[in-house]
């Protein structure tokens, strides 16, 4: 269900806003045990958020954008009394003792909190496999992976456990899964929105962005949570300006570079491919003017961010020691030992691989040959970014080279696992805004994600050819028919 549908239902006074949240709550409760979308529930706050706006409905008082909508938020993100695991046992205990600055905008604007959602440990991995709470079920098939790391938060929006979702994407943690889902993802440019009380994985990639059945109501949310914040000296001080009334402005001559290395690719499932190649024709059709583009630097981005994101990671989990943050093991008797059984046994796998390879990478007589090759690289594929920005206004690949892969098919491999990452990486590298949308399905019937990728701080312009593209192609009617 979409936001205006939903308001449609709040509008026609058949029932409260606190009956309409109940009857989400019941809905998690019956089919999260088979998803693993939610990690907590946060019933209580529903109810009394819930009930503030029934009071401020009958009071006829102005009610703010978000009013009744109930949406759920990454674990990753710190919500005041309510656990903030991070998907973790390192943190699967810890209370946040304050409100992040996108939680606290959304409840000022009425949104309504469902729970915290499963990810990837630390937002690190593309299946939610990582997470120490299990792994999240794709509700297209439950035997697949939603995608990650925001794996729980793309499944509650796909299931229709909740209207919207908050996410966090370091290297497509929020395209990914969204695609792998079948629902929109968008990732705001790097300072859009502020990362104050985000759960830090690499600070100079991470961004919040939200994760939406339709464009229009990423819109709505990115309107709330843009903006600039003195608690994050990272978030750009530039006006938010109206991402809702832009959505429907034509899109005829607008220029869309296809770049071609990733249409190329070998690494490209071919369905995919004819599913994008037809996009662009709807694209055409629509009167958007195709150009070919080459980003020659774009499939370096798996190898460059492999480098930059693990070493800002070994730098920001150094603060888990067991005394500062974080689980302790008990029965060391000193120092040294304590610390390093706390992380062993606090942090999983994939955490400790990433803490290693980061180590490495920035350690004396590697960093220059690892970290500060990677950051030239890093330059390298923002060149050429903005060298297309010359003759284009936003670009087009797909989101995936693949659709949804079954559990357990990469658990094994963890350098096929970060091959996923291909198309959306050199994105947050560039620090660049982008959305992904439903465009096609494959024959198993699974969704396939279309990637718009915008200059600096043009999100209204993806979003406008999004929402043109969306309702042309009319594909968000098709939700996933959950067997139970
Ligand atoms: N899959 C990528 C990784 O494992 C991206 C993660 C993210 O965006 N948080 O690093």
């Amino acid at each position: 269900m979409d936001f205006k549908s939903y308001r449609n239902e709040i509008n026609s006074g058949n029932s409260s806003v606190k009956e309409l949240v109940i009857d989400f709550i019941d809905k998690v409760n019956n089919l999260n045990p088979k998803i693993n979308a939610f990690t907590t529930i946060t019933k209580e706050k529903a109810l009394q958020q819930a009930e503030f706006i029934d009071k401020q409905i009958t009071d006829n008082s102005k009610l703010p954008l978000l009013s009744g909508l109930p949406i759920s938020i990454k674990d990753n993100l710190c919500t005041k009394g309510i656990i903030t695991s991070c998907s973790s046992n390192m943190l699967r205990n810890f209370v946040a003792p304050y409100e992040s600055t996108v939680t606290k905008n959304l409840w000022r604007e009425g949104a309504i909190c469902l729970g915290k959602t499963n990810l990837d440990e630390f937002a690190m991995g593309s299946s939610t496999e990582t997470s120490a709470f299990g792994v999240t079920s794709n509700p297209w098939d439950l035997n697949r992976v939603p995608g990650g790391s925001s794996g729980g938060s793309a499944a509650s929006v796909a299931a229709g456990l909740c209207l919207a979702s908050i996410g966090s994407d370091t290297g497509g943690s929020i395209r990914q899964p969204a695609s792998f889902c079948g629902v929109v993802g968008l990732k705001p440019t790097y300072g859009r929105v502020s990362r104050w009380g985000l759960i830090a994985f690499a600070s100079s990639l991470d961004q919040i962005g939200p994760i939406t059945n339709t464009v229009s109501d990423s819109a709505e949310i990115l309107s709330v949570i843009s903006g600039n914040d003195p608690f994050d000296s990272t978030s750009l001080d530039f006006p938010v300006p109206d991402y809702i009334s832009s959505l429907n402005n034509s899109i005829k001559g607008l220029k869309i570079g296809i770049i071609k290395e990733c249409l190329e690719h070998p690494g490209l499932d071919d369905e995919v491919k004819t599913s994008i190649e037809k996009s662009i024709n709807r694209f055409q059709s629509l009167g958007a003017e195709i150009i070919d583009i080459s980003c020659p630097r774009f499939n370096d981005g798996i190898a460059t961010y492999y480098v930059i994101a693990p070493s800002e990671a070994s730098a920001n989990l150094a603060r888990y020691d067991g005394v500062k943050y974080g689980y302790r093991s008990l029965g060391t008797d000193n120092l040294s030992d304590m610390t390093s059984q706390s992380r062993s046994e606090g942090f999983g796998d994939e955490v400790q691989r990433r803490i290693l390879i980061g180590t490495y990478a920035l350690s004396a007589g590697y960093s220059d040959a690892y970290y500060k090759k990677a950051q030239r690289v890093r330059t390298l594929i923002k060149n050429d970014f903005d060298k297309a920005f010359e003759n284009v206004d936003i670009l087009l690949s797909p989101t995936c080279p693949t659709t949804a892969f079954l559990k357990g098919d990469y658990s094994n491999d963890p350098l096929s696992m970060y091959l996923s990452d291909l198309l959306t990486v050199p994105v947050n590298l560039a620090g660049l805004p982008a959305i992904t949308i439903p465009c096609g399905f494959d024959k198993k019937g699974l969704p396939i994600g279309l990637q718009l990728i915008g200059d600096v701080l043009q999100e209204e312009k993806i979003l406008n050819a999004a929402h043109i593209f969306e309702q042309d192609a009319n594909l968000i009617i098709s939700r996933p028919k959950i067997k139970f």
